[in-house]
């Protein structure tokens, strides 16, 4: 049986970094197995989805290098998902509620004052038919809830280990709302089972969802998927991330210039026992993946982090991955520079530096120093090793040496004092710019 993954995001907002971990999981586990990764919208939220914000999504997938096999939409499924609450109504599985959220609201909170867990008291189980009668006379519709089993649900959890829950102490969940709505609970299910989903991977945070759409499975008729919850993402104060979200968006990341695989090399490997590292080959990451690496300890992102990773991915980086997207340069500038920048459009101002009508900084000390110099610049081809040649001749015309001798050079060659190594540098200046620079 091929392995059938899915990544469900509500296209109800931009993907945030804690939306891109579940993607990557879900994407290295589907190459891993040779499998297939499925994009689901999950959008029976009508009001809130937006065509914009689909999108919005599909570009940022495309962005982190995920390739889906197939794309689906819940909004598509009404129909499907109409058909299998009825045969759940029929069969017995869902009971129809009355109560409205102020009443559920009430009851919670008096199950609290009593210090008694807020599982829903199952009063609606109660009606009889003559209520029931009554509410509908009143113009009320029923909700609809999941009679859940009471029985201990058990699975092996793929990060987890084994988990035991008894649904006895989790409430009814609402499957289908007064207008006939659907919560995120039951479309999941059925789209698990119709897709043929082997594997859920998610956060922790759907755990107890679990148990009850184990249940529901079941009492569809189809196969449960095993199961995988990873940790949730803290700040690196240890905080929550959830409202910082809006902030962490890969639209925002991409704004400001960072690398997909930079990322993508981070989502993959927080929380992992492996070191944090910059990957700029899918390939490595799909290597090494292995759910059972992810610890149950919540895994910290912090942007200062993503940020060195980013440079130290561009450091690595060969010139055929970077030249299509640079409008300027070449190999020999790229090596020069790359170590020396932070984001890929850092590059443009060592460009400019090289490149340009670059006045070069002369301190008044330096003024007899850097005219010697002027005067002993080899005569071209030049090559990485004329920087040598030339520092030599220098050495012998001036009696300078060390960082007398190259700091003003560097100034006057650059206008600046650090960047990268001057024979890497200078041949790419030129013999004609390097004479203007220190005339
Ligand atoms: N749309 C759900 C979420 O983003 C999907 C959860 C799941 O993977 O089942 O939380």
């Amino acid at each position: 049986m091929s392995t059938i993954v899915r990544f469900a995001p509500s296209p109800t907002g931009r993907l945030h970094i804690g939306n891109a971990r579940a993607a990557l999981l879900n994407w290295l586990f589907a190459l891993k197995s040779g499998g297939q990764f499925i994009l689901r919208y999950d959008d029976t939220d009508v009001a809130r989805s937006t065509q914009e914000f689909a999108d919005g999504i599909k570009a940022d997938v495309a962005w982190l290098g995920i390739k889906p096999a197939r794309v689906e939409w819940q909004s598509k499924r009404f129909a499907r998902y109409d058909e299998v609450a009825q045969s759940l109504r029929a069969a017995g599985h869902l009971y129809p509620c009355y109560e409205t959220a102020d009443e559920l609201d009430r009851r919670r909170k008096r199950q609290q004052a009593r210090g008694v867990p807020p599982v829903y008291d199952r009063a609606a189980l109660n009606l009889s038919a003559e209520e029931r009668a009554a509410f509908e006379a009143q113009g009320r519709k029923p909700h609809w809830r999941f009679k859940l089993a009471h029985k201990p649900v058990d699975w092996v959890d793929m990060i987890r280990g084994p988990v035991h829950i008894d649904t006895a102490t989790v409430s009814d969940p609402v499957l289908v709302r007064e207008d006939g709505t659907y919560l995120y609970t039951l479309p999941s299910v059925i789209d698990d089972i119709d897709f043929g989903i082997t594997h859920v991977i998610r956060g922790e945070d759907h755990v107890v969802n679990t148990a009850a759409q184990v249940e529901i499975c079941r009492a569809i008729g189809g196969a449960v998927p095993a199961y995988a919850h990873y940790s949730m993402l803290l700040g690196p104060d240890g905080k929550g991330l959830s409202k910082r979200l809006g902030s962490l968006s890969l639209q925002q990341f991409r704004e400001d210039g960072l690398e997909p695989m930079a990322v993508v090399s981070l989502t993959s490997l927080l929380g992992t026992s492996d070191n944090i590292h910059p990957c700029t080959d899918i390939r490595e990451l799909v290597d090494g993946f292995d759910l059972r690496k992810l610890g149950r300890a919540p895994a910290r992102f912090d942007e200062a982090e993503l940020k060195v990773l980013n440079a130290k991915l561009l450091h690595m980086t060969a010139w055929s991955a970077v030249a299509s997207r640079l409008p300027y340069g070449n190999e020999a500038f790229w090596l020069a520079v790359r170590g020396n920048i932070e984001k890929l459009d850092d590059a443009k101002q060592w460009h400019e530096i090289i490149s340009g009508n670059q006045v070069g900084i002369i301190l008044d000390d330096d003024k007899d120093f850097i005219s010697k110099a002027h005067d002993v610049l080899p005569v071209e081809p030049w090559d990485q090793r004329t920087w040598k040649t030339w520092t030599e001749a220098v050495k012998a015309a001036t009696g300078r040496k060390g960082k007398d001798l190259f700091m003003p050079l560097r100034r006057a060659l650059t206008g600046l004092d650090h960047g990268p190594e001057l024979a890497a540098l200078l041949p790419l200046i030129g013999r004609d710019r390097a004479l203007a620079r220190l005339a």
